[in-house]
């Protein structure tokens, strides 16, 4: 893809659904060359013709991504680097949502949520790090959760990681900054996205479980929480503010983090 000269470069992974998907449009919109990471080709039909519907086409490329791939994301900075020479902007979008009372949880469920949440951010950052440092500026937007701030029972393995993210995140912040790169944190609540129909919606207490009836709030609290949560646009409209601030703050949870919170701790057993 051909940039103009002095346009901002932005990659967005998990770039084909939900909130990656409608960022990287807002990004476009905003004058940003996008590039979107998806971790499998077929699915940018539906990115391109949100891209089209927006007036956009043409401003976003998609790359194969797949965070847990070392080799791929590598290949990736490579083409970011070869390509556009520059990286203003990378948001670290991509994420599955895995949950389960923490007895319960197999070693792969927790595995699977840490290789991607985690160290697959931790991936793709480390990899496009030099090409932001090298040019003494940069932005990193981490998709964080207000489960990277609050536990409630049943998301140990999902908040495990996004509050690993978190730590990640404030001491990134402090080794970036002399190299005139930010990093901010972006902490929804419930929003109904795509994320739900996965590995939340596999959640269970088998029979005979001790947490058989915490399960059962459990589970409506979150489809009530995904059913009612915000319009996912406000997330990217945000994301896509924070690309184009002077100074912007460190951390943003959004006005749904709040109403989830006080609805958890009024429906969900356990609270400390
Ligand atoms: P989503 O399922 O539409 O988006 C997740 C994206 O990540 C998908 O496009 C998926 O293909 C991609 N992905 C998953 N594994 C990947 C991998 N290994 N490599 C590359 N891409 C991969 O749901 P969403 O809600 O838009 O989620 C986006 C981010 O927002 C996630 O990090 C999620 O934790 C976070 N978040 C979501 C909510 C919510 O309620 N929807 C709330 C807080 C935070």
């Amino acid at each position: 893809m051909k940039t103009m000269q002095g346009e901002p470069v932005a990659l967005v992974t998990g770039g084909s659904s939900g909130f990656g998907l409608l960022t990287a449009v807002e990004l476009a919109r905003r004058g940003f060359a996008v590039i979107a990471g998806i971790r499998r080709m077929e699915a940018q039909a539906g990115l391109m013709d949100a891209a089209a519907e927006a007036g956009v086409q043409g401003k976003i490329v998609a790359v194969r991504l797949d965070v847990t791939d070392p080799a791929g994301v590598a290949d990736a900075a490579a083409y970011i680097r070869r390509q556009y020479g520059r990286l203003d902007v990378l948001v670290n979008n991509a994420g599955t949502a895995y949950g389960g009372f923490v007895e319960e949880v197999p070693a792969a469920i927790w595995q699977e949520q840490m290789d991607t949440n985690f160290h697959g951010m931790v991936r793709v950052t480390q990899a496009v790090l030099p090409i932001m440092r090298e040019r003494g500026k940069g932005r990193i937007i981490q998709m964080s959760s207000i489960s990277g701030r609050i536990g409630f029972p049943g998301y140990a393995p999902y908040a495990s990681s996004k509050f690993a993210m978190e730590g990640f995140s404030e001491c990134l912040a402090l080794e970036a900054k002399p190299f005139g790169i930010d990093v901010v944190l972006v902490e929804p609540g419930a929003y109904g996205t795509p994320i739900w129909d996965k590995g939340f919606a596999q959640m269970s207490a088998p029979e005979g479980s001790p947490y058989r009836a915490m399960m059962d709030k459990v589970l409506a609290f979150s489809r009530k929480s995904a059913r009612q949560g915000g319009d996912p646009k406000e997330v990217a409209e945000l994301v896509a503010r924070i690309a184009c601030m002077k100074r912007p703050a460190f951390r943003y949870a959004l006005p749904g983090s709040t109403r989830l919170t006080l609805r958890a701790k009024a429906i969900l057993p356990g609270r400390l």
